[in-house]
């Protein structure tokens, strides 16, 4: 794939100095991935100052058969983002604070400001925009809106398609839609947001959003449970909900093998117990108002303890406490990096499903390949495990590989079989294209694929991925 001199030369003059970059050295950033796995090239960077510079680029590529690649904050996990060849369209300076209705609980950004950024707007207005995910410090609005992203809080306020009220987009055509309504209820017709909210680009470009906020809670408890079973994790969750009902806004299920590694890996973690166990949960409730919150966590979590479904617990006593607690749950990614290869599933199945799925699954793959490690963990409530294989000790990264993609066939086996998702949080891109029919029917497909016709006829954006 190539683009022609005359093209690049007048995308430079439409977009002026500051919105291009053509230096090898300054393209590198764009077209390699934080972990390696993916790497790619562009003739050219754009990046667009404003919603109708994106729209006259656009319209300029659509009219030209220019094929694009859109990217935010470069953290995807699935290729997406990665152009090979396209020309990459950077959202990077579309990150102006548009408006903030503290009335409304409304925040409206340009797609390029950084998730991180937008919460800390958010809490300045003494209010919560609450997704949280370890990679906010780099991960745009744009990218978490179009793989909708989920995280650690979704079990109480939802993924990113349930906390984005209006968007802006340019369309495959090089049109403005402007849809930045903040409203909650409008029942007028096709709810058209939805078709761009997890379309990894393939539609169009979003080029703002207006996102839902939500009351601070005053304080938050945060506890350490050590549990004998991924089912009694389960149950934990339901007797904590009984006491707290959806206060909880996280419940994070994390393997031994998981602290073992985060604390060998990841300089400054320690293990809340000193003793193993064979798995943990990171829990966390917001408080409203009551000062009653701390005892009524500590009497369900004695209760739990009396009921055999813990082994220890450990609620934190100070903020710093709490941090500590949140840095092992958020290291586990960066933590697989000094053990060899992994190969990384991001499955969800419905809850109920959730401790079959792990043991069936981890008997298989043992199978497979019987020293594997296998590195589970993920948002229990919301069904979600990041179900990660890492390559056994003495196994040669060669050999490995040649099993890969028997594992990976075999987990996905396991998810489909229970009713579950191949891609619960991190997307399709590139990665999943080839699975992707295993889990969605000749008419789904039928209908994603009528879908990206009429919005992208020539297929500009983001060609390569999903399909
Ligand atoms: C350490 C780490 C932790 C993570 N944790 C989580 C997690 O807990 N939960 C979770 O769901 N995900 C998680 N992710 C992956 C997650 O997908 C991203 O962090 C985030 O959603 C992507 O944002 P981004 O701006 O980096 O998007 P990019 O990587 O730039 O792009 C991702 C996709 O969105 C498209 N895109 C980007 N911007 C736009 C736009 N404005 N318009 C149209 N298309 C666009 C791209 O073309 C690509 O297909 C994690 C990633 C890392 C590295």
């Amino acid at each position: 794939m190539s683009i022609a001199a005359h093209h690049i030369e007048h995308i430079k003059t439409l977009l002026g100095p500051k919105g291009c970059k053509q230096d090898a050295e300054d393209i590198a950033p764009f077209v390699h991935e934080w972990r390696d796995t993916w790497h790619g090239q562009t003739p050219l960077i754009a990046l667009p100052a404003d919603t109708a510079q994106t729209a006259e680029l656009v319209a300029y590529c659509a009219a030209n058969h220019i094929p694009i690649t859109t990217q935010g904050g470069n953290t995807g996990l699935v290729g997406g983002q990665i152009p090979q060849g396209e020309l990459l369209v950077s959202t990077k300076r579309l990150n102006k604070m548009r408006a903030l209705d503290r009335q409304n609980s409304t925040l409206t950004v340009g797609a390029g400001m950084v998730l991180a950024e937008a919460k800390a707007l958010a809490k300045d207005a003494g209010l919560l925009l609450p997704l949280n995910l370890a990679s906010e410090g780099s991960a745009s609005i744009g990218g978490v809106l179009s793989t909708n992203a989920g995280g650690m809080e979704v079990l109480r306020y939802g993924n990113a398609r349930d906390l984005t009220l209006g968007l802006e987009v340019v369309t495959a055509r090089g049109e403005i839609w402007d849809g930045l309504s903040g409203l909650r209820k409008d029942n007028s017709g096709y709810d058209l947001k939805q078709a761009f909210i997890g379309a990894e680009g393939t539609l169009g470009i979003i080029t703002a959003a207006t996102l839902k906020l939500f009351a601070a809670p005053a304080s938050r408890q945060t506890a350490w449970c050590a549990v004998p079973s991924v089912e009694a994790a389960i149950a934990l969750l339901g007797h904590v909900r009984e006491a707290h009902g959806d206060a909880i806004s996280k419940f994070e299920l994390i393997p031994q093998i998981g602290v073992d590694y985060a604390v060998k890996n990841i300089a400054g973690n320690r293990a809340v117990f000193s003793e193993p166990a064979p798995w943990h949960v990171l829990l966390e409730i917001g408080i409203f108002g009551s000062p009653q919150g701390q005892s009524t966590l500590d009497q369900a979590l004695s209760k739990a303890l009396e009921a055999g479904i813990i082994l220890n617990a450990a609620i934190a006593q100070t903020e710093a406490q709490a941090a500590q607690f949140l840095r092992l749950r958020e290291s586990l990614s960066a933590a697989q990096k000094g053990e060899g290869i992994a190969l990384k599933h991001d499955i969800s199945v419905p809850v109920s499903q959730m401790a079959r799925f792990i043991h069936e699954a981890s008997q298989a793959v043992q199978v497979i390949g019987p020293d594997c490690r296998v590195f589970a963990f993920g948002h229990v409530g919301d069904g979600n495990v990041h179900f990660n294989i890492l390559q056994p000790r003495a196994m040669s990264a060669d050999s490995f590989k040649g099993l890969a993609a028997a594992i990976t066939a075999s987990i996905y086996q396991h998810t489909l079989a229970l009713g579950g998702s191949i891609s619960a949080e991190h997307g399709i891109g590139i990665m999943k294209k080839s699975s992707l029919k295993a889990q969605k029917s000749e008419v789904e497909m039928r209908l994603m694929r009528a879908f990206k016709t009429a919005l992208d006829p020539d297929n500009i954006m983001n060609p390569r991925v999903l399909f």
